[in-house]
């Protein structure tokens, strides 16, 4: 079988009694786009920094494309990006500079480091911000900037830790856009946010982290149906709700109805099996007026908190 992409074995790292990272596990295969999720304070920053050598850890293992990021960091440094959820730029500093100085650090000279600067400039789009101090840039602007510094030398696995943090909805949208081009070149991603409807947008499997340790792994989908014990559905009603509400409310087989603003009616089936619940389905439907009745997706937030209701 075929190494993994990156394989991190009973990471630790403790600051004095704080357990940041407590003894963590996961595997990543090439192309694949994580999502890193947690509370304030589960870890996820510092497993970020020890997966691009920023630091070091107490014990345990990283091992990049076979090589132990530990005893090589030089080796594997070259092949990671990394997006910190905010930087400090030096003072009148243009945008070109700064991206410049990263070129250089990473070994690049000549028109092989001209060639690179503009490639990730016009990559990111910021041609137009190349003179600008990076200093003065909005944070839309200095995220795109941060994004064209990751990208120089082509890493193959970036780690970004909330990159759309503070974004407008339409620099959401843009950053997003460029992330899937990312994708769509092979890259493998490992994203931290606390916006998770976004990170889910991006991600397909998701690591959730708490109190140093990483609580569940998974498919999206998946560990939503696997946490989501009722299923959730949207029904649209004709006429007064009322009458659909107080039915409900009767019901056995159907719990916690609530009336959207749309007048569609949210609930829960209890049914399980698709016996069951196509029974609760013909019971609702013969014995009510309605238009519509369709599954909800369980969102990213919901199966976050079902994960941290599983674990107490
Ligand atoms: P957030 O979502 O708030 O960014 P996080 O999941 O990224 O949180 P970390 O930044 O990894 O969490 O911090 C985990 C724990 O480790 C916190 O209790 C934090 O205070 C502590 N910690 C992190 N870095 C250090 C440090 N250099 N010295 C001491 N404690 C630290």
């Amino acid at each position: 079988m075929s190494e993994p992409f990156l394989k991190v074995t009973n990471l630790v790292r403790h600051f004095g009694a704080v357990k940041a990272v407590d003894g963590i596990s996961f595997e990543l295969k090439p192309g694949q786009s994580v999502g890193l999720i947690g509370a304030n304070g589960a870890g996820k920053t510092t497993t970020m920094r020890l997966l691009t050598t920023l630091d070091l850890p107490d014990s345990g293992e990283i091992i990049f494309k076979g090589m132990d990021a530990t005893t090589w960091p030089e080796k594997v440094r070259s092949h990671i990006g990394w997006m910190p959820d905010s930087f400090d730029p030096p003072a009148h500093t243009t945008v070109y500079d700064f991206i410049d100085f990263f070129a250089r650090a990473y070994g690049l000279t000549g028109d092989d480091r001209v060639i690179e600067v503009e490639k990730v400039i016009k990559f990111c789009g910021i041609a137009e911000l190349r003179d600008r101090h990076v200093k003065r840039l909005s944070k839309g602007q200095t995220q795109r900037v941060s994004l064209a510094r990751m990208l120089i030398g082509n890493p193959d696995f970036l780690v970004m830790d909330e990159p759309a943090a503070g974004l407008d909805p339409q620099a959401r949208l843009e950053f997003k856009q460029l992330v899937r081009e990312l994708q769509k070149q092979g890259k493998t991603l490992l994203i931290s946010s606390h916006i998770l409807s976004e990170l889910s947008e991006m991600c397909d499997t998701m690591i959730f982290m708490d109190s140093g340790h990483i609580i569940r792994t998974g498919n999206k989908n998946e560990l939503a149906d696997e946490t989501n014990h009722n299923r959730p559905y949207s029904i649209r009603p004709v006429g007064d709700p009322n009458e659909l509400l107080a039915w409900l409310a009767g019901s056995r087989d159907w719990v916690g109805a609530t009336l959207q603003q749309d007048g569609s009616i949210h609930v829960d089936c209890l049914a399980t099996g698709d016996a069951e619940t196509a029974e609760a389905l013909r019971a609702l439907c013969n014995g009510n007026a309605v238009l519509e009745v369709s599954r909800r997706s369980v969102n990213l937030e919901q199966t976050f908190v079902n994960i941290l209701q599983e674990k107490k």
